[in-house]
């Protein structure tokens, strides 16, 4: 959000320089043309300095000071957002105050206060009525300056150009709580998709990685793959797992997978992946260890499993597993599918071992 507010911010104050030099611009257009069609209605010396050079130097300072404001570390995103749409304000205003002859230019201030709306905050909107007031009341004091027999027509004008700012505020303060409610409905989207992508990493039955997530987390450790920083990879599998489903239901088996889970948990660190790589199979990456460290960790996680006791049966249950090291960068798959050999090996061997491939 800070982010995409900055981004605003820049765009404003370009589009403010622009207008800057194009206000400065069509005003010597004018100057120039007029004098050259002759209606001589202008002052050559007040015009330029007035209506032109004032204008134009209040239009740069604002822009200048914004852009160190906006820069500056030192200030709010808060005060940067009020800064600029003050400064927007500001050239505007001067249109109005130094063109207050004519008068559908009093209104273009307020058409500001629609633009800050998308800053939702009150205390902005607040403070460029404010400002947008102040514009309107000096407008009024230069129009009746320069024509002191139009004083009535003047006075109504500045009525309905309050009154319009009034209609402005209204207005942006709708869209503003619009904005505010937006926010909230975005929060609440990306407060869900967080919740789903938790759901979506975690095995639901053995609160381990889910294989998506196993995946992912293993591409990147096994960037990390050199000599002196090898990747382990394991995979166990419970031993005759089907038979267990068979005889004591399939509720019991999912108690056994729930059991294992917990026990894989006791060893997760920031150091090593373990998800569930598919039925009764779980997989191990860890990050940066050697091969014998790998499998001793393996092994006591097998002793330790055919240790469990359980309510249904006074079976004991046992898993197989196989470990292998990888030096050089290598894809999952690949890296599993070598596991997967040791632990064909544990199985063939007679099952409850760990088997290392160098
Ligand atoms: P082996 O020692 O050779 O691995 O024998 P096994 O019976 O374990 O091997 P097999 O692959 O034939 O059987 C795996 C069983 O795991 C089959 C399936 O019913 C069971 N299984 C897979 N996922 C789940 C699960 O989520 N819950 C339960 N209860 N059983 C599961
Ligand atoms: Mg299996
Ligand atoms: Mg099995």
């Amino acid at each position: 959000m800070k982010q995409l507010e900055a981004n605003m911010r820049r765009r404003v104050l370009r589009t403010v320089f622009i207008f800057v030099w194009l206000f400065v611009l069509i005003d010597i257009v004018f100057y120039v043309s007029d004098r050259f069609i002759g209606f001589e209605e202008m002052d050559p010396v007040i015009y330029p300095l007035v209506r032109i050079l004032l204008p134009f130097l209040i239009n740069l300072g604002a822009w200048i000071g914004s852009k160190q404001v906006i820069l500056s570390e030192k200030f709010t995103s808060h005060l940067k957002n009020l800064t600029v749409s003050a400064c927007l304000m500001t050239i505007c205003g001067t249109m109005a105050i130094f063109h207050s002859y004519f008068t559908p230019l009093w209104v273009s201030p307020a058409i500001v206060m629609v633009f800050a709306s998308v800053f939702h905050d009150q205390a902005i909107q607040k403070s460029l009525f404010m400002y947008n007031l102040l514009i309107i009341i000096i407008t009024i004091l230069a129009a009746s300056f320069e024509n002191p027999d139009n004083i009535v027509f003047i006075a109504e004008t500045g009525i309905i150009v309050v009154l319009i700012c009034l209609l402005v505020c209204f207005a942006a303060d709708i869209m503003q709580r619009y904005n505010d409610d937006l926010a909230r409905f975005n929060k609440e989207i990306y407060r869900r998709q967080a919740d789903y992508r938790e759901k979506f990493r975690m095995d639901f039955l053995t609160g381990v990685y889910s294989k998506a997530y196993l995946f992912e987390k293993t591409n990147s450790i096994m960037k990390n793959a050199s000599e002196r920083h090898p990747i382990v990879v394991g995979i166990i599998d419970l031993d005759h797992f089907k038979s267990v489903n068979d005889t004591y239901g399939h509720e019991n088996g999912d108690l056994v997978l729930a059991a294992l889970g917990e026990l894989l948990r006791d060893y997760q660190t920031d150091t090593l992946a373990i998800g569930r790589f598919g039925g009764e199979e779980f997989v191990l990456v860890f990050d940066g260890e050697s091969l014998m460290q790998g499998w001793l960790i393996l092994d006591e996680l097998r002793t330790r499993f055919s240790e469990e006791k359980f309510d249904f049966t006074s079976r004991r249950m046992t898993l197989s597993g196989g470990v292998a090291v990888f030096t050089v960068p290598t894809a999952t798959e690949a890296a599993i599918a070598k596991a997967d050999q040791a632990l064909y090996q544990s199985k063939q061997r007679g099952r409850n071992r760990i088997t290392r491939v160098e």
